[in-house]
This record gives C-alpha cells, structure tokens and sequence, in this order.
C-alpha cells in the first residue's frame, strides 16, 4: 500500500508465508495460499509454515494514527487501515501476472515454475488462487482460459533458462502475455468475480506496477464506497472509522460487501455482524486430488521419493536468478 500521491512511499506489503500447489475443482493447478488450504480442511497436507502470512511496514517516514491517539493528524495514517489492507493481500488477495523476464514490463504471465529432470527442465506457468476469477472486459474470457492456451511448452525440456524464454518470447503464445499487459494498463478491463458480482480492478497504472497494478480494486471506481480497503493507496489524515462513515456507514465495517463476497468465493467462512451468521461455500477440493497431486509431482520430477520432502523445482527468476523452492514452502510474492 502506498501513500496517495506520493509513489515513492510504501507503508506497507504483504503475501502468503507458503503457498501450496492444489489441483482446483476444475482440474487446474493452482497456488493456494496456506490460510486457504487451512479452510479446506483436509488432514493430509504439506507441511504448514508456523505463520501464514508475511507482512512488512514502513517504521520510517510515516507518521501513524493510533487509536486512543486523540483526532488524527493531516500527515497522519491510521496503522489499522494498512494492517487490515495488508492481512487481505495475505490471505490470497493477489495475482499471480506479472512479467518475469524483461526489467521493464511489457508482457504478463503467471509464475513460472521449472521443474528440473534427468535431461534439463521443463517450464509450467502456474496461477494463483485469486485468478480463477479473473475476467477480460469486454469479452468476458477467463484468464485461466488463456493461461491455459499459454502453458503449452511444459512436455518440451530446456538445457537452461534462456534457452526457455527465448522460445517463448518469440512464439505466438506470448502475444497472449503482451494482450494480457495491455488490459493490466487499460482502465476497466480486469475484473474478478465476487459472489454474483464483479470487481473492476486496478488497472490504470502506467507505467504498471507489480506491487499496486491488477491485486486491488479500481481507485476510480470504490474510493468513497464501502469497498475502499483494497486501492492500492491511502490519504493521510484519515482514520478507518472515517473510511467508512465516508463509505456509507457498511454495517459489517471496513472490509466491504464486494470484498467479503470475494473473500466467501475463495472458500473464508463470512461473519455477518449484524446477525452473526456464518456463511461459506463448499470446496470440492478433496483428500484425494491432494494425493494425486504429490503423484504428479513425482512423475514430473523422477527425483520425489514422497510428497513431503524438498523437491529440485524453482520459480523463473530474473537474470537466471534460479529459487529453489521446498515443496510448498516458498515466499512467492507480495502485493504493497
Ligand atoms: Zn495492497
């Protein structure tokens, strides 16, 4: 999260501490953050990591706000409001587009994950959770469908990394990536579903920005709703409670009713405070598709003797910048 019209100041980041490969109810691989795989329940699982989510925030050059603290300040900000923003990109409010092969961003894929074999390695690109439910506007196609078209050079093994991103740099596949870049820079043409609605999300950042651009919602669109927890910025001199007087006065508070219908969709059980109810949806994630999971892993691989244990598969870095992960243990990014 950053301070409104000043780009330079990050107050705050945050992201899964593990996230954990699952095959999804429509037979899609995706990285699940840990909180997440906690809600399906099952008792067979990768190993959890003691926290669930990283976070950081800026000690320096922020004045905050602090319950208790008297009227706010005008150069002031209300830790609550970034604590509570930042704990929601942690729970699996964030993207998996971003470009990893060029320092200047002009193509988006999701993570690509390398898994070295016996004759070099081939390369998968996996998604987050949080784009399952991902639209283009104004065709309405899945980013999971064109994701899907993208992930084609996974039965193809590479000696090396560059050897990889020159193939696909130059084949058709990555004019799906440059399409994808175009609408992360284009207002109003992502959106995710929540529930039966949907959100327009941050798209109007040029130059993109990994940290802000796609894992929020539109600043054009919810500042001054009760859906403005999630834009990428914050005014000063604000406290939460005024956020959401000026929201409209959200009776379930400040995480707003598009948000609480996404967080629902991921699989979060919801509070409504006003009549205690709790609701949820049902995952069709089972025991089961957990196991053959680790069985795929193992053919992949030809090197995993069992699910639990440390695996050779990194994440695509810039600059060869190979990270070998442990299976499901890996910091694989954050939103600020
Ligand atoms: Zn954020």
């Amino acid at each position: 999260m950053f301070i409104n019209n000043e780009y330079l100041i990050i107050v705050g980041g945050a992201g899964p501490s593990r996230v954990m490969m699952l095959k999804d109810d429509d037979g899609v691989y995706r990285f699940y953050p840990q909180s997440l795989v906690k809600q399906l329940g099952n008792k067979v699982h990768p190993k959890y990591s003691d926290y669930d989510i990283n976070a950081i925030f800026n000690s320096e050059g922020v004045s905050y706000w602090f319950k208790g603290d008297g009227n706010i300040k005008s150069d002031q900000i209300d830790l609550e409001m970034v604590i509570l923003h930042e704990l929601v990109h942690g729970l699996g409010f964030l993207t998996s587009l971003n470009d990893y092969m060029h320092d200047i961003p002009q193509g988006l894929t999701p993570y690509v994950v390398g898994i070295i074999n016996n004759s070099g390695s081939n390369y998968h690109f996996i998604e987050a959770t949080f784009d399952k439910y991902m639209s283009v506007v104004p065709t309405g196609q899945n980013v999971s469908d064109i994701i899907k078209q993208m992930d084609v050079f996974n039965n193809i093994q590479y000696s090396n990394q560059d050897n990889f991103t020159t193939t696909f740099l130059s084949s058709p596949q990555y004019n799906l990536a440059t399409d994808l870049f175009s609408k992360a820079t284009k207002s109003n043409s992502l959106t995710i579903l929540s529930g039966d609605d949907t959100i327009f999300l941050e798209t109007s950042l040029t130059p993109f920005n990994s940290k802000s651009s796609i894992s929020h919602f539109s600043s054009k669109k919810y500042t001054n709703t009760s859906d403005f927890l999630m834009r990428f910025s914050i005014e000063r001199g604000k406290t939460l409670q005024q956020y959401v007087k000026m929201g409209g006065n959200y009776a379930n508070g400040p995480i707003g009713p598009k948000l609480r219908a996404f967080l629902k969709s991921l699989g979060y059980t919801i509070l409504d405070s006003t009549s205690n109810a709790q609701t949820s949806i049902s995952t069709t994630i089972s025991i089961i598709e957990l196991i053959i999971w680790c069985m795929l892993t193992i053919s992949l691989t030809n090197i995993i003797t069992s699910c639990f244990i440390e695996i050779d598969i990194f994440l695509y870095e810039k600059n060869n910048a190979f990270k070998i992960l442990k299976l499901g243990s890996h910091l694989i990014g954050y939103s600020a």
